[in-house]
């Protein structure tokens, strides 16, 4: 089993700053060798410098180890398993990358003409299509940058979509259950949210959605599986009574992970959606680093998709640029093309039966984990899950433990914690995905451990409070290290 950071050689590591001494260099370049010419005689004043402020004076090899190091201290799928709920931390296979790093893609100018980029026109178009398939959708849109920026694109849509029809509508219904997302997406495009409470088992009922729901009301956005893990079975219901009353169904897709292959949004009366290319379609992603959020629509919303979108005549490919009522851009140039090359690399290995094949095991392990620890951990919500199922920390907090003390327990193992404290509607939420690309034996070294945790929780409730002990850096005060950040490594010659 993968145990604790200090067994490697783990070096510590200053900031580069601190690496500086005078004189030291990287790059030496070669001396000018054209007669005559003088350097601060041709090069306007403007563009001169004798250095620059602060910059760190160091040598090649500081620079390599630097950032060698630094990345050692990271924790990524291709460390450890990684359950972080809601977020789909699968592992992301090399060939992706492979493909995603050819030239052609990778050094593509995003000024080249349409009859250079024809390989990559057709990749985007093909891309458009394959989502459409899957989800049950008429168009789609690569454009958006992420999720929550697919979100933003799908309620301008179906703004700018009620406004065409002459009568402007204003709110939004958000069930409890949603992502954070959601309601700032909504707030951001100019809608008024209103919440609706889940019930019982953790669905959404029709009749409450049917309360709330009025005509000026613009959709319901919901999740589905919801952030428990839950499958909306009234879905179509909901959708019903949203329709009925000339309003539209979002679905944020981000959980698309589990039922890709197997059941259609588009079926069950979603009228948009948005896909999270970099978790459910094998991005890197958890660092910050770029992410892609497609939005798919039924007809009626596809005039007001952004533009320039991915075209088709004959056997060639094009950019269309214009649509009269297009909501316009959403990003520069095409959106993070990258990550739609590795997209579709990805779905492309699959095809359709790998896809759902996917998902299915998604499912499996999910309940594999909830049905194992289910004796060890409250289980609020105690029903078949999908992708993610959601425990509480109400047996350990019998003996003072908290989901955080479990987390935090968790590094010592090896392992990165679940996500925490989500959803809401769950007091002291463990939220755990372990997706479908983990083995049957790390599932069980997962189980093995979280069940010594829990018997840790009953017999040594302290220790629990201090861990993690095996890392660089152990329990920090998470509300000072957000208020005043100790930026430096060493302050004062002490580890913070
Ligand atoms: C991750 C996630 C989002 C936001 O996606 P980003 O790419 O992080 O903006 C929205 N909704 C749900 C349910 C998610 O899990």
């Amino acid at each position: 089993m993968s145990l604790g950071a200090k067994k490697g050689a783990y070096m510590d590591e200053p900031l580069i700053f601190e690496r500086s001494s005078k004189g030291r260099n990287g790059v030496e370049p070669a001396a000018l060798d054209v007669p005559g010419v003088v350097p601060s005689k041709v090069i306007p004043k403007g563009l001169l410098r004798d250095g620059l402020d602060g910059f760190p004076d160091v040598a090649e090899i500081d620079v390599v180890r630097h950032y060698t190091r630094l990345s050692q201290w990271n924790f990524g799928v291709d460390t450890g398993f990684y359950p972080l709920g809601s977020c789909t931390m699968k592992y992301n296979p090399k060939i992706n990358e492979e493909a995603a790093s050819l030239p052609g893609f990778a050094k593509l100018h995003p000024y080249a003409p349409a009859e250079f980029t024809q390989g990559a026109l057709r990749l985007m178009y093909e891309l458009e299509g394959y989502l459409a398939e899957i989800s049950g959708m008429d168009a789609v849109t690569l454009q958006p940058s992420a999720g929550a920026h697919g979100e933003l694109c799908g309620l301008l849509m179906m703004s700018a979509y009620f406004r065409d029809k002459g009568r402007p509508r204003n709110k939004i219904i958000i069930p409890d259950t949603a992502h954070g997302t959601n309601p700032a997406s909504s707030a951001l495009a100019g809608f008024t949210v209103v919440p609706v409470k889940s019930e019982g088992k953790g669905l959404l009922m029709p009749e409450a959605v049917a309360t709330v729901m009025d005509e000026d009301t613009a959709a319901v956005m919901l999740t589905n599986p919801n952030t428990l893990g839950l499958f909306e079975r009234n879905i179509k219901e909901i959708a019903e009574t949203v329709h009925r009353k000339g309003g539209l169904v979002y679905c944020d897709g981000a959980n698309m992970n589990a039922v890709m292959g197997i059941m259609k949004l588009g079926a069950m009366g979603v009228d948009c959606v948005q896909f999270n290319l970099h978790k459910t379609f094998s991005t890197p992603h958890g660092g910050g680093g770029p992410g892609s959020g497609p939005v798919g629509v039924k007809k009626p919303l596809a005039p007001f998709l952004p533009m320039p979108r991915a075209a088709k005549d004959g056997d060639k490919y094009s950019l269309v640029s214009t649509s009269p009522k297009s909501i316009g851009r959403m990003k520069s140039f095409y959106g993070n093309f990258s990550i739609m090359v590795r997209a579709y690399a990805y779905i492309r290995r699959l095809g359709a039966e790998g896809i759902k094949k996917a998902a299915v095991t998604a499912i499996l392990n999910a309940n594999y984990i909830k049905e194992k620890l289910k004796g060890d951990y409250h289980l609020p919500y105690d029903t078949f899950c999908m992708h993610e199922c959601v425990f509480s920390d109400k047996f350990q907090s019998e003996s003072g433990v908290s989901t955080m003390d479990i987390a935090k327990r968790l590094i010592d193992y090896g392992f990165h914690p679940p996500t925490v404290y989500f959803p809401l509607v769950v007091r002291g939420a463990l939220m755990i995905e372990p997706t479908e690309t983990e083995t049957l034996t790390t599932l069980d070294e997962f189980i093995e451990v979280m069940k010594k945790i829990a018997e840790e929780a009953r017999t040594n409730p302290q220790f629990l409070k201090d861990s993690p002990t095996t890392t660089k850096v152990g329990r920090v005060d998470e509300t000072r290290a957000a208020r005043e950040p100790v930026l430096r490594w060493r302050e004062n010659g002490r580890e913070p």
